[in-house]
């Protein structure tokens, strides 16, 4: 007889653990399955390793910057293999912690990839073996896409071969205008490395606020970084000294690296779907209801594989809230509205809420705030940079419904601004508070003059 659990996870990634864990706290027994590490996308290949390479990018501005200030910096030198051991060693520690937390929370865990046979039957593709589940929850999470197969496909690389890398390239081209591919291009780039960002669309950052996309396309030029947009990578050929890339213009680029950073898609392919009866919905994402529920009432999905809000701390908020819906008895909603992000690019994004644009689509009357300046310690260090900050205002409730900030620290910065944007303060609240001198983000309380009033037009 096929063993019986009460919840079958399949995926030990960001949602999958929270909810297993959870799950199991409230007396359910859970077997969670992992093809890969235990961990996911995030801790794995994905968040964790990546901010630990944006760290590593940043000394070189650290160590350029020190001369300002009187310091004489011997010449740096960087090493690729120290910091990939280093990081290496780092993410095989969490994925020990992540191990021992289900264990300590008595959730089984198969190394395996799991497939559905039918609605209550998951198959273990490690053993063959089959487990009968009460509750199956789907947390596959998402993988790379690399679009169609172009010419030279083979020496592209995606994210996940990004952090593995045998040596740092000399010349890299990265396509996509993502935050992925931004990031990437940050950590090559202050790592060293000659970068050229390629993307189809007009501006990298596609979805945020226009100004927010030009500053920072104006900061990755003037630190060097080669930005070509309205063009395709079309193939790519190996020739002796590199990989020769061919783009939509017949211009050809020789590098040592090509990466595509070019999306993600959901993983759902072979997982026996339609076996279960599953439905996806119209982008190829497991169609949910509010409580992450499918068409299958007793199958769930939590995270990428639902492409909703694809970031680690909606995966887990929507795994905790699963498991408090069906185990707990107290039916949780995730608001997937309003919520703060940060794309670690040098220098940093930090947005939260409706860009102007959406604003002045949603909304009668919106004022605009906004400010640009240079950043104090650029004063002596003589770095050519600025610090971008706009706050979208609703120009009849004056609630603050926008915020955007190109600059240092700024995921840190808006992870606070989201407390006081979820909690509707007003531009009389941020200006009602006192500013912390001398600091960046002073400047978001201390903007008076509006920079734009948008009113829109009663329909004829
Ligand atoms: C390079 C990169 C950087 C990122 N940076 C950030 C960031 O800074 N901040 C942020 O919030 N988010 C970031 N993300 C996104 C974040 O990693 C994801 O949103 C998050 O991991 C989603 O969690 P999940 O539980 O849905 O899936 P995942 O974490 O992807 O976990 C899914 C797991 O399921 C496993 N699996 C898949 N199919 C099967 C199967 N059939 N059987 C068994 N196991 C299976 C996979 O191996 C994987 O471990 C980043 C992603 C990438 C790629």
């Amino acid at each position: 007889m096929a063993e019986e659990v009460d919840l079958f996870v399949i995926g030990a990634g960001s949602g999958g653990v929270r909810a297993a864990r959870i799950s199991s706290g409230y007396g359910a027994r859970v077997m969670v399955a992992e093809e890969y590490r235990v961990g996911g996308t995030c801790v794995i290949r994905g968040c964790v390793p990546k901010k630990l390479l944006v760290y590593a990018s940043r000394f070189a501005d650290e160590f350029e910057d020190a001369a300002g200030f009187g310091w004489t910096v011997p010449e740096p030198k960087f090493d690729w293999a120290t910091l990939i051991a280093n990081k290496d060693k780092e993410i095989a520690r969490l994925e020990a912690a992540y191990t021992a937390n289900l264990d300590r929370a008595k959730v089984k865990i198969v190394k395996s990839r799991a497939t559905l046979l039918d609605a209550h039957t998951v198959k273990l593709a490690a053993t063959g073996e089959t487990i009968r589940a009460k509750h199956i929850l789907i947390a596959t999470g998402g993988a790379p896409s690399m679009g169609k197969d172009i010419e030279g496909h083979e020496h592209v690389i995606s994210s996940n071969e990004a952090f593995h890398l045998k040596e740092l390239p000399k010349r890299i081209l990265i396509q996509g205008g993502g935050y992925i591919a931004v990031e990437f291009a940050g950590i090559f780039n202050g790592l060293g490395s000659e970068v050229t960002l390629v993307y189809r669309g007009d501006n990298i950052l596609r979805g945020f606020d226009d100004d927010v996309r030009n500053h920072l396309r104006m900061e990755l030029e003037k630190r060097g970084i080669k930005v070509i947009t309205k063009k395709i990578v079309e193939g790519v050929e190996k020739v002796d000294h590199g990989l020769c890339v061919g783009l939509s213009d017949h211009e050809n680029i020789v590098v040592d690296k090509v990466m595509f950073a070019t999306g993600r898609r959901p993983n759902v392919h072979g997982l026996g779907l339609e076996a279960a009866g599953v439905k996806l919905g119209p982008t190829g994402a497991i169609a949910v209801n509010e409580y992450s529920q499918t068409n299958v009432p007793h199958i769930y999905a939590v995270g990428d594989v639902t492409d909703r809000v694809a970031l680690t701390p909606v995966a887990i908020r929507e795994g905790h809230a699963f498991a408090d819906t069906v185990f707990g008895k107290k039916p949780v909603l995730v608001d997937h509205t309003n919520v703060p992000t940060a794309v670690f690019s040098e220098p940093e994004v930090g947005v939260i809420g409706l860009t102007e644009a959406q604003a002045c689509e949603k909304l009668a009357k919106v004022d605009i705030y906004k400010t640009s300046f240079r950043p104090m310690k650029a004063t002596l260090s003589g770095r050519d940079t600025r610090v971008f900050m706009k706050l979208v205002v609703d120009g009849i409730t004056d609630r603050v419904v926008g915020a955007h900030i190109v600059g240092p620290d700024a995921g840190e910065i808006i992870q606070l601004i989201g407390i006081a944007v979820r909690m509707k303060a007003t531009k009389a609240d941020f200006d009602a508070t006192m500013a912390v001198h001398p600091t960046a983000s002073e400047e978001l309380v201390t903007m008076r003059e509006k920079s734009a009033t948008h009113v829109r037009q009663a329909a004829e």
